[in-house]
């Protein structure tokens, strides 16, 4: 199959998240299956580093308002894997910020991504791709634009989260050459008075996914579904879960060479070493269980309620080691924390890969209060380190840990819930069943060989290659 992934963020190019792993991970698996893959991704200003050494590919022609406008797609081809091409235009990408609008104008957004979406279309068209893959609002309009266009590929559509719509005043419509009259049919891209990306490709996309079982259930219902529960549960039939995998090779504790001791389930005593240096870098005492967080700052994450847990946790004589970025109030909570008590509260702010790897390595538990998740990377790299996470049960967190067998799970989203699942790790911790607990975490199979299957099956249905 011709495989075009088309994605915001892929690794090792640019990262804000997990969609960044996968639109890596997933592509390479797909690879190793003998398809052929290319990832399409928005050549962003800031990459010109990464451009360097590309080969240009395609001139593509983009019909849009006032005149059609031109894209170059540039191709770097790694020794190993899917092929990255980016989309080259004047102005457009030129941002350092891909995701935020630039103040005064609210539109731009919108502008870029449509142009994005629209070249996609007509890069499938050149390639001749067979299916498009996309990710998230940033390309829902893609399934539009090929009506629009025309474009023979199928279509899915994945959702990594639902949080994040891309909804726009209705007047971006006219700049970017969607007619009007798709803002009133029942499948267009009307959501509550907006022009919405992420509604256009639930609407029209021939198959959605989304990255666990437990979260394609959540968005059904009104306390998950973001306002889209009701057509997401009308195209239920389409709507399939499949959990994220991780990079086993990135992530893979023997080998990881940011590791002062590198370790495997047998030689697992040797994470000592790695939690030393962890207490040594964060200036913390580690006298008693080390928990670590790696995560974006947002509400999303539990941060409120890690927060509130967090003097308790200090009393039960637990360490913290946080990795993060994100909203200020966030940090200033953090920093307020972490002054108070010094010698077992420690916070980095920042985006921090190497950092993130000690982490994992050298805490004793993960934390991942997440009041939502659709599915979570940081617990499967947690328990390939040996690092039994501690987790709120939602989204994938549900579907990657057996509560008492390969972490700790706890329903409320409130502190008290948060520190009584803390305290039976822990007890664990002190007791005899410890080891056992990491090497059962340790032998998960985290890996994309199995998904990467799952959507191979799903880019058959959407290709209507297979009976549904
Ligand atoms: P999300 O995509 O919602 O942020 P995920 O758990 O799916 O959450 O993916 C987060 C990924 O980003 C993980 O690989 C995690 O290790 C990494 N990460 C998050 N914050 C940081 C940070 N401050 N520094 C380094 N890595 C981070």
């Amino acid at each position: 199959m011709k495989v075009l992934f088309a994605t915001s963020e892929a690794l090792p190019f640019y990262k804000t998240g997990g969609l960044a792993d996968v639109a890596r991970a997933l592509p390479d698996a797909l690879v190793e299956r003998g398809h052929d893959v290319r990832i399409t991704m928005p050549g962003y200003s800031f990459l010109s580093h990464a451009l360097t050494g590309t080969s240009v590919d395609a001139e593509l022609e983009i019909p849009w308002p006032g005149g059609a406008l031109a894209a170059r797609v540039a191709c770097h081809v790694p020794s190993a894997g899917a092929v990255a091409a980016f989309m080259l235009t004047r102005t457009l990408f030129d941002t350092l910020q891909p995701y935020d609008a630039i103040p005064r104008d609210e539109l731009g957004l919108g502008r870029r991504f449509a142009f994005f979406c629209r070249a996609v279309v007509a890069y499938a068209r050149h390639w001749g791709a067979d299916i498009v893959h996309l990710n998230d609002w940033q390309t829902g309009l893609v399934p539009l634009y090929a009506i629009i266009d025309g474009m023979n590929a199928a279509t899915l559509f994945s959702i990594h989260n639902l949080a994040y719509q891309g909804n726009f005043p209705p007047l971006l419509l006219a700049d970017i050459g969607v007619p009007s009259s798709f803002l009133r049919t029942e499948n267009g891209i009307e959501f509550h008075g907006q022009a919405s990306f992420m509604k256009g490709a639930i609407a029209l996309a021939d198959r959605l996914a989304t990255v666990s079982p437990t979260y394609a259930r959540e968005i059904q219902t009104p306390a998950g579904g973001a306002g889209l529960e009701g057509l997401l549960s009308h195209r239920r039939r389409t709507l399939h879960g499949v959990l994220n995998g991780i990079d086993t090779q990135a992530w893979d504790p023997a080998r990881d060479a940011l590791l002062p001791a590198p370790y495997n389930a047998r030689t697992v005593a040797q994470k000592a070493q790695c939690r030393s240096a962890l207490i040594a870098a964060a200036g913390v005492s580690g006298a008693g269980p080390v928990l670590g967080i790696v995560s974006r700052l947002a509400h999303q994450k539990g941060i409120d309620i890690l927060v509130d847990a967090m003097p308790r946790l200090v009393a039960l004589g637990c360490t913290m080691v946080v990795l993060g970025s994100g909203d200020p109030r966030h940090e200033r909570d953090l920093a307020e924390l972490a002054r108070q008590h010094p010698e077992q509260i420690a916070i980095r702010y920042g985006f921090d890969e190497p950092f993130a790897h000690l982490i994992y390595a050298g805490a004793d538990f993960f934390l991942m209060p997440s009041l939502y998740e659709p599915c979570g990377l940081g617990q499967m790299i947690a328990q390939r380190y040996g690092t039994p996470p501690v987790a709120r049960r939602t989204g994938g967190l549900n579907d990657t840990i057996v509560d008492g067998a390969t972490g700790f799970l706890f329903d409320d989203p409130v502190a008290a819930a948060f520190i009584e699942a803390v305290t039976r790790a822990v007890a664990v911790w002190q007791g005899s069943g410890w080891r056992a607990l990491q090497s059962r975490c340790m032998r998960q199979d985290h890996s994309w060989n199995r998904s990467a299957g799952e959507y191979e099956r799903l880019y058959n249905l959407a290709m209507g290659a297979l009976a549904p």
